[in-house]
């Protein structure tokens, strides 16, 4: 590997109020000598999570930690923390392609090599030897396999964290040798309080934890992206394309800057309110179907659109669940004129 990924970019100076516990917990395990080898932790946020990451590490190597558990800044651990020049501490994460300049959609074997490699010398400093792997999710099989040997043989004085998202989708192999720590969403007055310290007024704490299924710091983000805005302007362009003014690759394109996240929340949320939709209108027959089939889309598409887990075009999918809806919707016209035409036909006959 040439280039060392950097973990020290997204540095925000606090830890989350609801992330202290699990950096004080591991921390006292360091004071008393007993932190594990391998330590994973899963973070049930969908938000972007390297600064937990730099907080997590920087805190274990810290010679002077503050009382919310973030690291002091000042002392010579976090001085080459900062400069992302710390001489024993490796980050793995998802690198760019060299070739096609996008992000690679897994973590490569050589990388995990390279930190065994890192993990397996003398440390330059006292803290001992340190490395990151996040989102450890996106470790492909053979690079997962190629873990499991040093998870297996800890070199002395090396620990070893794994950050994601979903332990789910690690190996149960690499789970069992890991301790297992989560750091879960905070309790509705924690982050009610927390998103009042960002400016959000209490309805609008209400809606975007709501849409944000109280994950605070996606519910942050959404507002800081004016995602109600976002999600109008999509339904207005949406209506166009099921009046037929638009086609569906106009839609694609207007949204396709959006992170894949909000993406999915916007449809899920286009979605949900068809359905409630439909469930206002008196029901009949055929609307019956659509209901079910539109709660069937629904869930198809929680599927289809998780496209770093299934490897799909993401624009692909997007089109084929638009398709779909205007299908659905559709299919209840035309069968409200197929059955009033056939009863025409039997009268007739
Ligand atoms: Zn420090």
């Amino acid at each position: 590997m040439k280039q060392e990924p950097s973990l020290a970019e997204p540095v925000v100076a606090q830890v989350l109020p609801w992330q202290q516990a699990t950096i004080e917990q591991l921390l006292r395990l360091k004071q008393k000598q007993q932190l594990p080898h391998a330590i994973l932790i899963e973070l049930k946020t969908r938000v972007d999570s390297r600064s937990f990451g730099w907080q997590l590490v920087s805190a274990l190597l810290c010679q002077n930690i503050q009382a919310d558990m973030s690291p002091c800044g000042k002392c010579q651990h976090c001085e080459l923390m900062r400069a992302n020049n710390y001489p024993d501490f490796t980050f793995t994460t998802l690198v760019e392609n060299e070739r096609t300049h996008k992000l690679n959609k897994d973590i490569k074997i050589e990388q995990i090599r390279h930190l065994i490699h890192q993990l397996s010398l003398t440390p330059n400093l006292t803290g001992g030897k340190i490395a990151l792997i996040y989102p450890a999710e996106k470790m492909n099989k053979s690079s997962a396999n190629s873990l499991l040997k040093t998870l297996e043989e800890p070199a002395d004085n090396a620990t070893l964290i794994l950050l994601t998202h979903n332990a789910g989708r690690l190996p149960i192999t690499i789970r069992s040798r890991c301790q297992v720590r989560t750091v879960n969403h905070p309790k509705a007055e924690v982050a009610k309080n927390w998103l009042q310290t960002k400016g959000l007024e209490a309805e609008a704490i209400e809606q975007y934890q709501e849409v944000a299924h109280a994950d605070a710091q996606l519910a942050l983000q959404l507002y800081e992206q004016d995602f109600f805005q976002y999600l109008q302007a999509f339904r207005d362009l949406l209506k166009q394309y099921l009046n037929n003014r638009i086609d569906v690759v106009a839609v694609f394109n207007s949204i396709k800057e959006r992170d894949e996240e909000v993406l999915r929340l916007m449809i899920r949320n286009t979605l949900l309110s068809f359905i409630y939709h439909q469930l206002e209108t008196p029901l009949q027959v055929s609307e019956k179907n659509k209901l079910l089939d539109l709660i069937n889309l629904i869930n198809h598409s929680n599927f289809m659109l998780q496209i770093e887990e299934n490897n799909l075009n993401l624009q692909l999918q997007f089109e084929d669940v638009l398709i779909s809806l205007k299908q659905i919707l559709n299919r209840g016209k035309n069968h409200g004129r197929t059955q009033s035409g056939d009863s025409v036909a039997q009268h007739k006959g």
